[in-house]
C-alpha cells in the first residue's frame, strides 16, 4: 500500500485504520487518509470498490466498525451529537441531484439554513440568491426541479450545499447521470469552488478534471486505497497493476 503522502500536521479530515463491513462483506479495509485544508482530492476506481462508502463515512451517512475518523476536530466515531456538528461542516452532492421535487429551487436552498442554522427566511433567501447567482442560475429560483435540465439541477444541488457554509465538499460522481453536453457546466462550477480554496473530495471518472484540478488522485480497489499521488505522477507513472488496468479501460 502506498503510504499517505499528505499527512499534514493538522489535517481537516483524518481517517485512521478504518474498516467497515456490510454484514460479512468487508467494504473498506485499513483506510488511512489525511486531507489538509484546501486540498482537492479525486477518488477513482472500479465500480463497487468502496468509493461512495468511503466519502459517506466522512459526513456520517455511514458508520464504521473499526478505526477513527476526525473531521475538523470532531471525532465521528464518538457518535451521538457529533453527527449534527459534522453535517454542518460537510456538504455533499450526489449523482442523482436529490433535490426536493415539491419545493422550488429557492425553497430547496433555504430549507436547511432556516431549520438547522436558525436563519430568518429573508436572510436564507439572500444567501440562496448569492449562491444561485454564483452557479449562474438565479433566474430559475422560482421554478421546480423538474422544470430544469440535469446540469441546472446539479448546479442547484451544489448551491444548496454551499448555503450551509460547509468547510468541506464531497462529490459522489456528480456528472455521471448527466447528458454529455451538461457535464462541462457542472465541472466548471466545481473548478470555481476549487479556485476559491474549498476542501474537496470528488469521486469522479472525469480524468481531465482530475488532471487539471486535483492536488492528489486516489485509486481504490476492493475496499483499499491501492495507490495515490499528484496527477502528473498518478497518470504518468502508475505503479500498481490494478491502477494501470483501470486507467487503460477509462482513458
Ligand atoms: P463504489 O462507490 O466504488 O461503486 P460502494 O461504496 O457503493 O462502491 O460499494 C462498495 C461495495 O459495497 C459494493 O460491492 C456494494 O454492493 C456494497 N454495498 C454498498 N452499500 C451497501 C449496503 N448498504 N449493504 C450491503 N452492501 C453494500
Ligand atoms: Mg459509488
Amino acid at each position: 500500500m502506498t503510504p499517505d503522502s499528505n499527512s499534514a500536521a493538522d489535517p481537516i479530515i483524518r481517517m485512521q485504520g478504518v474498516n467497515k463491513w456490510y454484514g460479512e462483506f468487508q467494504v473498506l479495509t485499513d483506510i488511512d487518509l489525511s486531507v489538509r485544508t484546501g486540498e482537492r482530492i479525486v477518488i477513482c476506481g472500479p465500480s463497487g470498490s468502496g468509493k461512495s462508502t468511503l466519502i459517506r463515512c466522512i459526513n456520517r451517512l455511514e458508520t464504521v466498525q473499526k478505526g477513527q475518523i476526525t473531521v475538523d476536530g470532531i471525532e465521528l466515531t464518538a457518535g451521538g451529537k457529533n453527527v449534527d456538528a459534522v453535517r454542518a461542516e460537510v456538504g455533499m452532492v450526489f449523482q442523482q441531484f436529490n433535490l426536493f421535487p415539491h419545493l422550488t429551487i429557492l425553497q430547496n436552498c433555504t430549507l436547511a439554513p432556516m431549520r438547522s442554522r436558525g436563519m430568518s427566511r429573508a436572510e436564507a433567501e439572500e444567501v440562496a440568491m448569492k449562491y444561485l447567482t454564483r452557479v449562474r442560475i438565479p433566474e430559475q429560483a422560482h421554478k421546480y426541479p423538474s422544470q430544469l435540465s440535469g446540469g441546472q439541477q446539479q448546479r442547484v444541488a451544489i448551491a444548496r450545499a454551499l448555503c450551509m457554509a460547509p468547510r468541506i465538499m464531497l462529490f459522489d460522481e456528480p456528472t455521471s447521470a448527466l447528458d454529455p453536453e451538461m457535464v462541462k457546466e457542472v465541472l466548471d462550477t466545481m473548478i470555481g469552488l476549487a479556485e476559491d480554496g474549498m476542501t474537496m473530495l470528488c469521486v469522479t471518472h472525469e480524468m481531465g478534471f482530475a488532471r487539471s484540478v486535483a492536488d492528489r488522485v486516489i485509486f481504490m480497489a476492493e475496499g483499499r486505497i491501492v495507490e495515490q499521488g499528484p496527477p502528473a505522477e498518478f497518470f504518468g507513472n502508475p505503479k500498481h497493476e490494478k491502477t494501470r488496468q483501470f486507467l487503460g479501460q477509462i482513458l
